[in-house]
């Protein structure tokens, strides 16, 4: 073993692998790697291997060879000229997460739980979510041949999500409650021995997860960037990247380490206003609001470690108003050709915000991570785009109803 799973808080040793906290101070559990045997290597020499999650294989808990993968990761890293000059800064680029199998950075995370899960045995598995958490489970366990359960908040999911989670044979039940009730009832299930937990609680999640790190240092020829800025919803993300970038660090394989910067929406902002206040632990919004759906999350499971990871890379985190992330989604679809949902925008409205408040110098290198594609949310698109032009069937009406 590669690895063992420690708590966050007591660094306590946690053996039972069905634990989703320390069984001592109730802290989150993590996956401390044991980094002895790859301190010679060097990062080039996984660059035989193709990009994606599985290129990073020594750096993952789960063996290569009992990988469930539909050959997650690999996303494009665009850089992006016009959008830096909208925002004014001297380079900016955008990951783009929608790429993945289920068109969300969960791919990541799953691919390595689900194989987890395989490895461990069980037969079913389950997820409370957003949306994009469930599409890629059940994408996942179909792959695997295990059970699925997804509990989602009612009303609340954007419609693409679910038609992957009904498609990909999940069973679907929308509970009378919002995304932090929805994972109180999934832990329970799986306590009672229902089902294998795969919401970031778990913490081989968040070591897939990491591999978009290593992907972005792979893409930039290892030339550090200053600033990676993120969409923070239960704070999984980036807590992975900056466990990803404390990895590297360590091995000696990187010599500094991007300000990791987090985006919250505004009615959903419990990590931002801890931020504000300098303190080290958040307070639960208790209705949280945003049309960005996938980070409406009151009450973020790993906000502590991602509180943790901006102070120790002196980072910082704001939040944005919906307006400001629906500006910037249709942006950088306007302006770059790039469709994410309205989560992943988050980032971009960030980073315009930050360079206008002066908190980003004009010559930083940046790189935005998004983390979801434009249909997984197809309504709120077409609610706020221009409305479609009608017309009678002839040349002569399609010109007049365009203007000419
Ligand atoms: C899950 C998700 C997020 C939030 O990520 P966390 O790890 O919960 O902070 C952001 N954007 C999209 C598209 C997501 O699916
Ligand atoms: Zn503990």
């Amino acid at each position: 073993m590669n690895h063992e799973v420690r708590c966050f808080e007591c660094e306590r040793l946690v053996p039972d692998p069905y634990l989703d906290e320390c069984p001592t101070c109730h802290g989150k559990l993590y996956v401390k790697m044991d980094l002895e045997g790859i301190k010679e290597t060097s990062p080039q020499e996984f660059a035989s291997r193709p990009l994606g999650v599985w290129r990073y294989a020594p750096l993952l808990p789960v063996e290569r060879s009992k990988a469930v993968t539909l050959q997650e990761g690999g996303t494009p890293l665009y850089k992006c000229k016009t959008l830096a000059e909208k925002a004014s800064i001297k380079e900016v680029f955008v990951k783009f997460e929608g790429a993945n199998p289920t068109g969300s950075f969960k791919d990541r995370g799953m691919t390595v739980g689900v194989s987890r899960a395989v490895e461990l045995g069980c037969k079913k598995v389950g997820c409370a979510s957003t949306g994009n958490t469930s599409a890629s489970l059940a994408a996942y366990a179909a792959k695997a041949g295990l059970g699925c359960i997804v509990l989602l908040p009612s009303g609340k999911v954007a419609v693409g999500k679910l038609a992957q989670a009904m498609f990909f044979g999940a069973k679907v039940v929308m509970l009378d409650g919002n995304f932090d009730d929805a994972l109180n009832v999934v832990r329970e299930l799986a306590r009672q021995g229902h089902l294998y937990l795969l919401n970031s609680i778990n913490p081989y999640r968040p070591e897939g997860q990491k591999t978009v790190a290593f992907e972005i240092l792979d893409q930039l020829n290892h030339e550090v960037p200053d600033r990676i800025i993120l969409p923070v919803g239960n704070a999984g993300n980036i807590s992975a990247v900056h466990k990803a970038l404390t990895e590297y660090a360590e091995l000696g394989w990187i010599n500094k380490v991007p300000k990791l910067t987090g985006i919250q929406a505004s009615g959903s902002a419990p990590i931002v206003k801890a931020f504000r206040n300098g303190e080290r632990d958040y307070r639960p919004e208790e209705h949280p609001e945003t049309v960005a759906t996938a980070i409406r999350i009151g009450n973020p499971v790993s906000g502590r470690k991602a509180l943790k990871a901006i102070y120790d890379t002196d980072g910082t985190a704001i939040d944005v108003s919906d307006e400001e992330i629906l500006a910037a989604q249709r942006m950088l679809g306007r302006m770059e050709g790039i469709g994410v949902e309205p989560a992943s925008a988050a980032s971009i409205a960030g980073l315009i915000k930050l360079r206008q408040m002066g908190e980003v110098d004009w010559d930083e290198r940046v790189v935005c991570i998004c983390t979801g594609h434009v249909l997984k949310d197809p309504e709120t698109v077409i609610k706020s785009c221009e409305p479609i032009i009608q017309s009678k069937a002839d040349a002569a009406s399609v010109l007049k109803a365009i203007g000419g």
